[in-house]
């Protein structure tokens, strides 16, 4: 009799569960209810009609209701606002966005005319000012289609800014909205339901997906340490940015990611592998199969970004102008290169500076003449160089020869460039230092001038460290 009666009621359950058409799969996609009040709408997949991969969820109260992350558009956003209505009639009274990605805030307009209240980090809100105007001229100009679907996306900024922890009360159940340092981006929160053990890790979590590590305002070790907090909270079902939510075990393998990644560029680095070459050699453990492989690069980009000055330690150092950052770079103390770069509305200005042993003096002007015919001479070379002039440079103190010129990609490749360039060396404690500065800002004397001239400026820094 006990028996049948279970039976009975789990008849009736299942019957419920079908009729409200929502599932208790914790690991499937679209709507997912992830206990009586809490639900998750996970994305179909990566595509920009799937909203790029990107989660959202919600927490049902007696009075109220929080919503986590409103969506690429206005579209997906009215999809995640018919999931609430789908389960309950309550006021949104609040929307947490857990960073300034497009998928995670460009839907806000469509819950903020519900009456929610626009919950962030006060960076969160600088980058979506900073970076939304940006991201849709990218799709205006690259991705028309993309654009289509995001063309009526007004800016909606946080109305409130989380600042450590912030606690809330739907009626029945408490919400913990919480920041712990910079991680994924300079602004990340999360947002867990402790009663449920259930936590929405923003962008700190990927599941089956690459992560993105290429953000400006990232943080790789704070990112560690962030992820070790959110295991020791011992969450029972973690809602991660992108892919399936699932147990804790997840937040180990995002773990892994970054530091495996961490650990093949570092090595790859060392080994004074370039960046392009590392992209070609570098995969994660693991990852098979995973979806936004063509994150992978921009990754091992980001790891360089950030990792390489401290590998390959030159034994020299330089003024590097604001709005520089590091490109490439290969090699350790005794021999490597670095590469920075800076965009401007000019073009692109290309500084690099590379080191090597060497017991003989005279190998400077024989290095600059050697590369000027590398460079200017070959026929199978990338560029044409034009050597316009040599000059004496003051480099830390010391008197060395330069020479500039112009340059341009040769007919045969695909990729237009062209603009001038200068070069000097310098020997110190047996080590020659080879910076060339290179900008592909054209024929414009004007250019050039200021290009030799940002040369000199720079390498009269250059001092032993
Ligand atoms: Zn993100």
């Amino acid at each position: 009799m006990k028996s049948y009666r279970w039976v009975l009621a789990a008849a009736l359950a299942a019957l419920l569960a079908a009729g409200c058409s929502r599932q208790d799969d914790i690991g499937g996609t679209g709507l997912v209810r992830l206990d009586e009040k809490v639900y998750a709408l996970i994305a179909y997949g990566p595509s920009s009609t799937e909203g790029l991969g990107a989660n959202s969820g919600f927490i049902v109260g007696d009075e109220s209701v929080l919503v986590i992350d409103s969506r690429f558009s206005y579209s997906h956003a009215r999809q995640l606002l018919s999931a609430v209505r789908s389960v309950t009639a309550l006021p949104v009274k609040y929307l947490v966005n857990t960073h300034y990605h497009p998928d995670h805030v460009w839907g806000n307009a469509i819950f903020r005319a519900e009456g929610a209240m626009i919950l962030a980090r006060p960076e969160t809100s600088i980058e979506m000012e900073r970076f939304t105007p940006i991201y849709k001229d990218y799709y205006r100009g690259r991705k028309p289609d993309v654009f289509e679907m995001v063309k009526e996306v007004e800016l909606a900024l946080p109305d409130s800014f989380v600042i450590d922890e912030l606690h809330i009360d739907l009626g029945g159940i408490d919400v913990v909205v919480a920041f712990s340092g910079p991680a994924h981006t300079a602004g990340d929160l999360t947002v867990s339901v402790p009663s449920k053990k259930i936590v929405f890790t923003g962008g700190l979590v990927s599941n089956g997906y690459h992560p993105n590590m290429g953000d400006q305002g990232a943080d790789f070790a704070n990112w560690l340490v962030t992820l070790d907090k959110l295991e020791e909270s011992n969450p029972k079902i973690v809602v991660p940015c992108q892919g399936p939510a699932g147990g804790a075990e997840m937040i180990g393998f995002q773990r892994d990611y970054l530091v495996n990644l961490a650990g093949l560029t570092v090595d790859a680095i060392r080994r004074g592998r370039t960046l392009s070459d590392a992209i070609l050699e570098i995969r994660v453990p693991g990852t098979d199969g995973y979806k936004q492989d063509n994150l992978l690069p921009f990754n091992i980009q980001a790891i360089y970004r950030t990792r390489a000055l401290d590998v390959v330690a030159p034994r020299v150092e330089m003024d590097i102008p604001t709005g520089f950052v590091v490109s490439d770079a290969a090699g350790g103390p005794e021999a490597g290169m670095i590469q920075w770069i800076v965009q401007s509305d000019d073009g692109y200005l290309e500084l690099e500076m590379s080191w090597q042993p060497t017991s003989r003096g005279d190998i400077i002007l024989e290095d600059i003449h050697d590369r000027i015919a590398r460079y200017g001479g070959s026929k199978d070379g990338l560029y044409d160089m034009t050597v316009a002039g040599s000059r004496k440079l003051i480099v830390g103190g010391e008197t060395v020869p330069a020479a500039f010129g112009s340059w341009k990609y040769r007919q045969s490749t695909r990729t237009k460039g062209g603009g001038t360039w200068s070069w000097t060396m310098s020997l110190r404690d047996g080590t020659v230092y080879s910076i060339r500065m290179l900008t592909n800002t054209g024929d414009d004397r004007k250019l050039e001038e200021r290009n030799i001239t940002t040369m000199e400026q720079v390498v009269s820094t250059l001092r032993n460290k």
